[in-house]
């Protein structure tokens, strides 16, 4: 199972979501939505070095404006999914009374209401 792509920068963590290919013989480096396949001549970046991406001196960039979609999900990342998933339908179960963040407040004020009586119903 292969893992997500990676930005193929130096020390960059984040998922790549465009491939920048040099076409030598055009002199331009065209930054586009990511490749399915690896190619020679192709790196993987992610959104902001895609974005970021200056050409070499008497280069030209080509780059993609749209939006850089992420590639879909790997079948360990559908797993992962189905889990949170399942996991989220699970039935809560009722917290204990201790735990209610908002308490009711204590002995609202009553007020001269004190002095009313309940009157039993007349059947
Ligand atoms: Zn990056």
């Amino acid at each position: 199972m292969r893992s997500p792509r990676r930005c193929s920068r130096n020390a960059c963590p984040r998922q790549a979501v465009a491939t920048l290919t040099y076409v030598y013989n055009e002199s331009t480096a065209v930054v586009g939505p990511l490749a399915a396949f690896a190619e020679p001549h192709t790196y993987d970046l992610c959104e902001q070095h895609a974005r970021s991406l200056t050409a070499p001196r008497g280069w030209d960039v080509v780059r993609h404006e749209g939006e850089f979609e992420p590639p879909p999900p790997t079948t360990d990342d559908l797993v992962a999914l189905a889990e949170a998933v399942r996991e989220a339908a699970r039935p809560v179960a009722p917290r204990p009374p201790q735990d209610d963040p908002h308490p009711h407040p204590q002995n609202p004020p009553t007020g001269r209401r004190g002095h009313l009586r309940v009157i039993p119903p007349n059947h």
